[in-house]
């Protein structure tokens, strides 16, 4: 018998993925995330990332980068409650509430780490959760580490939600709503105004993780929350600051109570070392960019709107998305991983996305537009697609 320790159940599995032609390698990029990018050796046009401004490698957010590092060191050097909550991380904190319109922010490692320790801490046994079926896996496994009740109401649909809260709301302490604010595999956005309304209406909390709408929707980016006017009635605004303000990070907004809960119960701010000082250097020179010109959004929305119609003018199925996110609806799984291989070799990059994350028979190449693409670029990337969609006889 084979020892353990050459992990004989895992290569098991890994033959596993094989066999179902879902095995892969990860890609690998040379150099920064930009428009357009050298993967696996080959230049292509970018149309897979959340860089959604192009920040992620701007001359002002790299020199900010570099300022902090001089000043502050490369590492925090602690987690937040010991020692290592510099005067920056602070001033970020500051800064971010100011532009989220929100009394107060606390800022995590990361989007997903956000979810896994703000969830937990907020509910407790005797509450409930109640989430939206296509939330983020972030916010799944969140959800999985507390305590409450968990369950799952029909995407976007306000009438099953509100069966729910009929149903369960009186058995709880305290009813939690979770829902993403723009969806990622779609692009579509919650009904945001509907969800907070019946969270009144029952009494329920609301949280929003807003990864895909901070950066790209209401003013300036300000987000859905912004963009719906509804300044004060979401409980916990979840943001994210590896997509769209290009650097890493995620955060909660909302009032000085939670962010003095979490400063006690966030687990992953007790356990974990703060972001490093370049981190949040670049990241408040972002939100000083978006707080002094919509120049970045107005030109993602107006780069989006460009792809959009020109992609479904040749007669592709772009779905319902209401954002930058184009999903360009193929179908069949290994029809949609081929199309996506095709574009590639003609210089697109375009990830296929399939069963098990969207549903059977809805595979799709997900399409991100950015303010950092160019229109030429783009015109080069919708010709590619017309030639692969007429060569696999799709248009
Ligand atoms: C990307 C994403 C996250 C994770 O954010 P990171 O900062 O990359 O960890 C969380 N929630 C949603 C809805 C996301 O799309």
């Amino acid at each position: 018998m084979s020892s353990i320790h050459e992990l004989s159940f895992l290569k098991e599995k890994i033959q596993e993925l094989k066999n179902d032609g879902v095995y892969r390698k990860l890609p690998v990029l040379e150099g920064a995330n930009e428009s357009e990018v050298t993967l696996n050796g080959k230049r292509v046009i970018n149309l897979s990332s959340n860089n959604y401004l192009g920040f992620a490698s701007h001359p002002r957010l790299k020199k900010a980068a570099i300022e902090a590092v001089e000043k502050y060191g490369v590492g925090a050097g602690a987690v937040r409650t010991i020692i290592g909550n510099m005067d920056i991380h602070e001033d970020m904190e500051k800064l971010l509430a100011e532009f989220k319109r929100e009394e107060a922010v606390m800022v995590f490692q990361s989007g997903f780490n956000c979810n896994a320790g703000t969830i937990q801490a907020v509910t407790e046994k005797g509450d409930l959760i109640i989430s939206d079926e296509l939330n983020h896996a972030s916010i799944i496994d969140g959800a999985r580490l507390s305590r409450a009740d968990k369950t799952v109401f029909k995407h976007a649909d306000m009438n099953h939600l509100e069966e729910v809260l009929k149903e369960k709301r009186d058995n709880y302490r305290n009813v939690l709503i979770i829902t993403d604010g723009v969806f990622s595999m779609d692009g579509d956005i919650a009904p945001l105004p509907d969800i907070v309304k019946l969270a009144e209406k029952y009494g329920a909390m609301t949280y929003v993780d807003d990864a895909h709408g901070s950066g790209v929707l209401g003013e300036s980016g300000r987000g859905t929350v912004d963009h719906f006017g509804l300044h004060g009635r979401v409980d916990f605004t979840i943001g994210t600051l590896s997509k769209a303000i290009g650097v890493i990070g995620g955060y909660v907004a909302g009032s000085e109570t939670m962010r003095d809960w979490l400063s006690h119960r966030g687990r992953p701010l007790l356990f974990s070392t703060s972001l490093p000082p370049a981190a949040v250097g670049s990241i408040m020179e972002a939100v000083r960019i978006l707080m002094s010109t919509t120049e970045y959004t107005d030109k993602l929305w107006d780069n989006a709107k460009y792809f959009k119609e020109k992609i479904s003018k040749l007669g592709f199925d772009i779905g319902k998305s209401e954002t930058p996110i184009t999903p360009v609806i193929i179908g069949e799984e290994a029809k949609t991983m081929e199309f996506s291989k095709k574009l590639f070799d003609k210089g697109v990059f375009v990830s296929g996305i399939v069963f098990p994350t969207v549903p059977k028979g809805t595979g799709r190449v997900r399409c991100m537009v950015t303010a950092g693409h160019t229109k030429e670029q783009l015109d080069r990337a919708v010709e590619v697609f017309k030639k692969v969609g007429e060569d696999m006889r799709i248009l």
